[in-house]
């Protein structure tokens, strides 16, 4: 193991002003320079030395070099091409790191996990880039990939509307939508001094862990009805279902609710998923999409 760690401040100091590097804003660039909160998410992550991790956004490396120490393979998908030389340098140590310069949103990730990640199932670890975060957990999720759990920095704001309960006014069409696939836990709570440069928010940790089966609704039709009881949340969800997005009368929405035992008067808000699932079964049974 190095005797210099990735996370000290002035190491990092050191090494964006020897490269010349200028954070950028747009893509979302706080690195951590705090060992604790580096050492504590890869421990809470559950990484252990047989595990393949895909990290998104290693910037210097200093959450990669962590997990390079506990796991078999890190992958790590960087954009910034200005990043590359410094971590070059960074990870040389390290032969069970591959950094891959491109877009994690517009890399082939189920491949990567074969030809890079020993087929899945694989563990994701990143500290987000914010601007971007639930477009990536959305395609994580979503693709069908072998992902087992994915534990992530993100804005506490986000992570609060990820663990929502019903009737609160952080619970939408987002934590539906992440606890329909995963199991979620926040992890830890994260100040903004642990980053360089600070950012504006409050950050936390969280681990979605895919569940193995799914409910076997109509996934297609159950987003449809979230979305449309979401889009509307100050109407009650007889008269948001109502809308024109379903194209579904209001006579057969209250026929629906009545049999799903759903009180019309019920905002979206209040609806647990099950609820929404109930929904969707009824919907789909009509044959209309
Ligand atoms: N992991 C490093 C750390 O914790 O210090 C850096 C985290 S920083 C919040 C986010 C990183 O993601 C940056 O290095 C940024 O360049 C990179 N990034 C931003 N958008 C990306 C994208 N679409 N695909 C891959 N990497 C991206």
């Amino acid at each position: 193991m190095k005797d210099k760690r990735l996370y000290s401040p002035k190491y990092v100091r050191e090494i964006l002003d020897r490269f010349g590097f200028k954070f950028s804003k747009q893509l979302g660039q706080n690195f951590l320079i705090d060992g604790n909160i580096v050492r504590n998410i890869v421990a809470k992550a559950g990484i252990g030395k047989e595990d393949y991790v895909l990290e998104i956004g290693p910037g210097i490396g200093t959450l990669t070099e962590e997990l390079a120490l506990n796991c078999k393979k890190v992958v790590a998908v960087e954009i910034d091409k200005n990043l590359l030389p410094i971590l070059d340098e960074t990870l040389r140590d390290y032969d069970n790191v591959e950094i891959i310069h491109g877009d994690i949103l517009k890399v082939d990730v189920k491949k990567l996990i074969e030809e890079k990640l020993g087929g899945g199932p694989i563990k994701v670890v990143a500290n987000l880039p914010y601007y971007v975060t639930t477009p990536i957990i959305a395609m994580l999720i979503e693709e069908d990939l072998n992902i087992e759990s994915i534990t992530v920095m993100i804005q506490k704001e986000v992570a609060d509307r990820i663990v929502a309960k019903p009737g609160t006014k952080q619970y939408g069409a987002l934590t539906v939508f992440v606890n329909f696939y995963c199991d979620v836990e926040i992890l830890l709570s994260v100040p903004k001094t642990v980053f360089m440069p600070s950012p504006k928010v409050d950050s936390a940790v969280v681990k979605l862990s895919l569940k193995k089966a799914l409910d076997p609704v109509d996934k297609r039709i159950f987003f449809k009805v979230v979305k449309a009881a979401f889009n509307q949340r100050r109407k009650t969800i007889l008269n948001s279902l109502a809308s024109v997005q379903l194209d579904v009368d209001k006579s057969t929405i209250k026929g629906i609710l009545e049999e799903s035992n759903i009180p019309l008067s019920a905002r979206a808000e209040n609806l647990k998923i099950e609820d929404f699932i109930k929904i969707s079964e009824r919907l789909a049974s009509l044959n209309i999409y």
